[in-house]
């Protein structure tokens, strides 16, 4: 009895030296070697993402998708968020007006928000005000569908 209590404590004073060593070798890898992990808040899809380092000619999230430009500003405002989408064709970027163009904006609640949004003549591009005021990141799925060619685009913004 005496020597398996004694042999039991010895255990268990190698493991706690064990965690101790790898906690150490954990915190110098980290400031080393580990990559930044990957944004998890993303909803799985297979739409691509704005790059927070591509910056568009009007300030905003920009998406390239297939011959389409798609670049997604948004504003706050009082009563919400004022969401704008500027899609626009080939290497000129000529602005397409007749697209039919929705936003699915995830709360953060986990529940999702279908938008349709109008297009903007004068200012070329598609708005419209997402009326949510809970601060936090929204996810948002566009899609564009333009004479049944399909294209879409994930962008974010926070309020
Ligand atoms: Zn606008």
């Amino acid at each position: 009895m005496k020597t398996l209590k004694s042999s039991l404590i010895i255990l268990g004073s190698v493991g706690l030296l064990f965690l101790g060593a790898c906690g150490k070798g954990d915190q110098t890898s980290d400031t080393n070697t580990t990559p930044p992990p990957p944004a998890a808040s993303q909803p799985a899809s297979s739409a691509p993402a704005a790059t927070s380092a591509a910056k568009g000619a009007n300030g905003g999230q920009v998406v390239n998708s297939g011959a389409y430009y798609l670049e997604f500003v948004p504003e706050k405002e009082a009563t919400g968020t004022h969401l704008d989408l500027y899609l626009q064709k080939g290497d000129k970027k000529e602005p397409v007006p007749d697209a039919k163009v929705t936003a699915q904006v995830q709360l953060p609640n986990g529940k999702q928000q279908t938008l349709a949004l109008k297009y903007d003549p004068e200012g070329k591009h598609y708005a419209v005000v997402f009326p949510g005021k809970e601060p936090g990141q929204y996810p948002v799925k566009v899609n564009a569908d333009i004479n049944g060619e399909k294209v879409d685009g994930r962008f974010t913004f926070t309020q």
